[in-house]
């Protein structure tokens, strides 16, 4: 079934076992139909307890029983059946003029998986097609505030989705328990995405949930992401590198203050600096870095809400900046760019640049 269909008012009998046809299920749930489920001949296990809202007739014994059921439904979703009863359920279909539907039975694995997935910075057109991939197989969605979710109904047609962010004000669900969750996800039997902002690798704690999956002995896999570090700084016009400004970039968070050593080896590289996560400690990284002897006239932007229609940026030099962020409310999400390549914000792309203007009439 492709993502996107409206069933609204339709009548869809699903015909397969529970475990097989969840994802079937949920999927035409999910696109509004009025779902009719049959599990087997035996009685539902109760084990097994059909979907909310699911409805279950009894299952047919005869040929008049299966013309009956068909003749009252649009479409007819065949997920597993045996020979004899799928030639009834065709044939039935073909007297009645009802669709028929072949569909793929979900895992029967007895231990699902979980993968995490790379979103990019918010943007559709910057998941992957691996990210699709994973996102439309998915049972269940983990996701959080920095990743695309604008779509996810349509990229994870009847998913269940989980909220496990940290916006603002709101409590976090924490990190070992949004772990713990996604691990008995896939322990029973779910395909188990974790939809992650950026890079899971890129400070997104991915490497902690890679290892709680394998303690567990689940599988796991990571589909890398367009991180922010590079994406939002382009969005506003900055290529992280630019032959003879620089050949190197540090990406750096700024979640806790930075140490002096650190400081130190950033200065001495001379490479553009890249900070997620910094809006909290700029002050302190700012006179840190000048403390240090970076040139007070470097160039700094800061990036808020890339990709978003209300993204904005703040152009400074490390001797002002700290003051006009702090005029301009500057807040997180944020990325932070000092180097001389941040000259090169007005030159950036047309998108860039359309999007550098709107921030420029914002700011103002
Ligand atoms: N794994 C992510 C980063 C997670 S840390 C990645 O690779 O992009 C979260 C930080 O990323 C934010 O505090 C902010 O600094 C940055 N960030 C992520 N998305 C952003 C966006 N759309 N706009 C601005 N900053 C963003």
């Amino acid at each position: 079934m492709s993502a996107g269909l409206d069933f609204s008012g339709k009548r869809v009998l699903v015909v397969g076992g529970a475990h097989a046809a969840r994802r079937v299920l949920a999927r035409y749930l999910a696109a509004g139909a009025t779902v009719y489920h049959l599990a087997g001949p035996g009685p539902h296990s109760p084990a097994v307890r059909p979907a909310p809202g699911v409805h279950t007739p009894v299952f047919p014994r005869s040929v008049g029983a299966w013309d009956a059921l068909i003749a009252a439904v649009d479409l007819v979703a065949v997920v597993e059946t045996t020979p004899p009863t799928d030639a009834v359920i065709a044939a039935a279909c073909g007297r009645h003029r009802t669709w028929l539907s072949r569909e793929t039975a979900a895992s029967t694995a007895p231990i699902g998986s979980v993968t995490l997935v790379g979103g990019g910075p918010g943007l559709e057109s910057l998941l992957t097609v691996g990210a699709l991939a994973a996102l439309n197989a998915a049972d269940i969605v983990y996701y959080d505030r920095l990743g695309p979710t604008d779509r996810l109904d349509v990229w994870a047609p009847g998913a269940e989705q989980i909220d496990v962010g940290k916006a603002p004000g709101h409590h976090a669900i924490p990190q070992r328990d949004a772990e713990r969750m996604m691990v008995a996800s896939a322990l029973a039997g779910l395909t188990v995405v974790r939809l992650k902002g950026g890079d899971p690798f890129v400070f997104g704690r991915g490497g902690e949930e890679v290892i709680a999956c394998r303690a567990a002995g689940v599988p796991v896999t990571v589909i890398s992401g367009v991180t922010s570090a590079i994406a939002v700084p382009a969005a506003a016009g900055i290529p992280v590198t630019h032959r003879e400004i620089t050949r190197m970039f540090t990406v750096i968070s700024g979640h806790a203050p930075i140490s002096d050593t650190e400081l130190t080896h950033l200065v001495g590289l001379g490479g553009t600096i890249v900070v997620l996560m910094g809006i909290g400690t700029l002050q302190q990284l700012v006179a840190g870095l000048t403390r240090l002897g970076m040139r007070t006239d470097m160039p700094v932007a800061i990036v808020e809400r890339g990709f978003a229609h209300d993204q904005r940026t703040t152009l400074g030099r490390l001797d002002s900046i700290a003051a006009l962020a702090a005029h301009a409310g500057v807040r997180s999400p944020a990325v932070v760019v000092i180097g001389d390549v941040v000259a090169l914000a007005a030159h950036g792309d047309d998108t860039a640049a359309d999007l550098l203007r709107e921030a420029a009439t914002l700011a103002t």
